[in-house]
């Protein structure tokens, strides 16, 4: 608590990133605003996403949003930076480049977020995903109204079997589109 600081940076168009660690992990929790919304998404330190969530939130409000961030996460101290697009330090799939940005980050404009975390390899131009553990949990915990009676037993009895089983069901959904998965 409060022994590393913290870095902010903008790039002047609506985005604010802030990085911090939380319990010895390093985070980066990162606003993009669009009109009347805000995408909201934290990664861990290699540019995975653990979570994403659009909100009504407007660009004049962004500020005050980061200072509860900081003032929650118990940061007392912030160094501004420069701003510098994320990318997710694993190779393409198909290619094998390393740091592919996030779909959401190159296609700007579009209004919807995927659901799952997407990336787009500039060298072979193909979109690919991933899904870490703590994503599919995060997509489990905010869509329970999806999951029926049966499947909530299933997860309840055992927790793990169910999430595994779940993710093969992804992973083949994907696969079936020719959308790789990046491991
Ligand atoms: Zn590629």
């Amino acid at each position: 608590m409060g022994e590393h600081p913290a870095y902010i940076s903008r790039d002047g168009r609506g985005k604010v990133k802030l990085e911090y660690s939380c319990n010895g992990e390093q985070l980066v929790r990162l606003w993009e605003n669009r009109g009347d919304n805000t995408l909201e998404t934290l990664f861990d330190s290699s540019g995975s996403i653990l979570m994403q969530r659009v909100a009504e939130l407007k660009k004049e409000e962004l500020d005050s949003k980061v200072s509860e961030t900081i003032s929650a996460e118990k940061i007392t101290k912030t160094v501004e930076l420069e701003y510098m697009p994320i990318l997710l330090d694993r190779p393409c799939p198909k290619c094998g480049a390393q740091f592919i940005p996030r779909y959401a980050e190159v296609f700007a404009s579009r209004e919807e977020v995927p659901i799952m975390p997407l990336y787009w390899c500039k060298e072979c131009r193909t979109t690919s995903y991933r899904l870490t553990d703590s994503y599919l949990e995060y997509l489990v915990e905010n869509n329970w109204a999806l999951f029926d009676g049966m499947e909530k037993k299933e997860l309840e009895a055992d927790r793990d079997k169910f999430m595994s089983e779940l993710k093969s069901y992804i992973i083949r959904i994907f696969a079936s589109k020719k959308i790789m998965c990046i491991k």
